[in-house]
């Protein structure tokens, strides 16, 4: 049985009646930029994520550079962010002339540490980017103090987010803005690329619907250079028939963790906690393993045609991308870069499938 990280195929059967029907309406209705999905989308967003606005945009990673302009960050700023994390989320801070500043993670959430966040605060910071790792909020209440203590922006990376809740507050709508992705394999996923922003900040908001547009509120008139970065009207008819379906996507994500929490218990390998205060949604379930065994579990998993995969194995101020920045010690995120595994999880997972993992995963200790 071959069982990939996520089944997309598998998932495009069971929408296939109500996604192709769609699709080809919006074809032949031709409002192919900014049309009438993208709106309704939209509307639909910001109303299941409980905020006042959400903005389509090309891709996650425009959703952060966009936000980070419209906050006006340019040269010369910091912004506080992890190095546990894909790139796009500092690739944005630099986008914009900004320089990131990496601080470690907690061992157990694998998200930002707070004092850490607390203690790298300088003259030049201006925001901080905590990022919701793994399905996982970080500690919101934590940096959202920091934060307002130094007059400081707090930017959302929602990417691997949608739906997770802090405190029953939804992530993307606790700081001043939420970036979130459609990538594919995220677990709200377009057919292709796509991104959106949330803020309850009506400047904010302006700032980014003009950005997104060539800088541009009326036509042909330009009052800033801006971007060339619209969601798709395409992608909006598949995310609006997916966003129906996300609470039981995510449900579905967090029973196969919990199963798989029960299955492993008394492995010996450290499997993620599911705290009380936030909903995880898990976007990855992520296992840490002693650092000398973790090739032969990932060789042998494979070998029984069972995905698996490190996220991540180098963590971002050790990528040459960013080998001009200072130099820092970050040794929690170094250890977990070296230990962490991650399974495959997404809705349709069976029970079966679940066991079957876990007993390649067994075989290999
Ligand atoms: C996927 C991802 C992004 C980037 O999203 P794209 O839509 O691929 O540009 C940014 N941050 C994190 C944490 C991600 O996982």
């Amino acid at each position: 049985m071959n069982i990939p990280m996520v089944d997309l195929q598998g998932q495009y059967r069971t929408l296939k009646d109500e996604i192709e029907p769609a699709l080809l309406q919006a074809l032949a209705d031709a409002r192919y930029i900014l049309g009438p999905n993208v709106q309704a989308f939209e509307q639909e967003a910001a109303d299941y994520l409980g905020v006042r606005h959400a903005l389509g945009c090309a891709s996650g990673t425009d959703a952060l550079h966009l936000v980070l302009r419209a906050a006006g960050i340019g040269p010369g700023d910091e912004v506080i962010t992890t190095a546990f994390t894909f790139i796009a989320t500092a690739e944005a801070i630099r986008y914009c002339g900004a320089t990131p500043v990496f601080v470690d993670i907690l061992p157990d959430s694998l998200n930002i540490d707070p004092d850490a966040v607390r203690a790298a605060v300088s003259e030049r910071t201006r925001a901080i980017l905590p990022v919701h790792l793994f399905g996982q909020s970080a500690d919101m209440d934590a940096i959202t103090a920091i934060a307002e203590e130094h007059g400081l922006k707090v930017i959302e990376d929602c990417a691997q987010s949608f739906g997770a809740a802090y405190r029953k507050r939804m992530t993307g709508g606790i700081g001043d803005a939420g970036a979130y992705s459609f990538f594919p394999s995220k677990n709200l996923g377009g057919f292709g690329d796509g991104g959106l922003v949330t803020t309850n900040d009506d400047t904010l908001a302006e700032r980014i619907r003009i950005l997104r547009n060539h800088g541009s509120s009326q036509q042909y008139h330009h009052d800033v250079i801006g971007y060339n970065s619209r969601l798709d009207e395409l992608q909006a008819v598949v995310l609006r028939i997916k966003l129906k379906r996300i609470d039981d996507y995510n449900r579905n994500r967090l029973r196969v963790a919990q199963t798989y929490n029960r299955l492993l218990e008394g492995s010996g390998l450290v499997t993620p906690k599911i705290p009380d205060d936030r909903d995880h949604i898990f976007h990855q379930y992520t296992l840490l393993c002693d650092p000398e065994r973790r090739d032969a579990i990932k060789t042998h998993v494979l070998n029984r045609g069972i995905a698996c995969a490190v996220y991540y194995p180098i963590p971002l101020h050790r990528q040459k991308a960013f080998a001009d920045a200072p130099p820092v010690a970050l040794p929690v995120t170094e250890e977990t870069s070296l230990r962490c595994l991650s399974f495959p999880v997404f809705p349709e997972m069976t029970e079966q499938q679940i066991e079957t993992v876990c007993a390649a995963i067994r075989e290999a200790l």
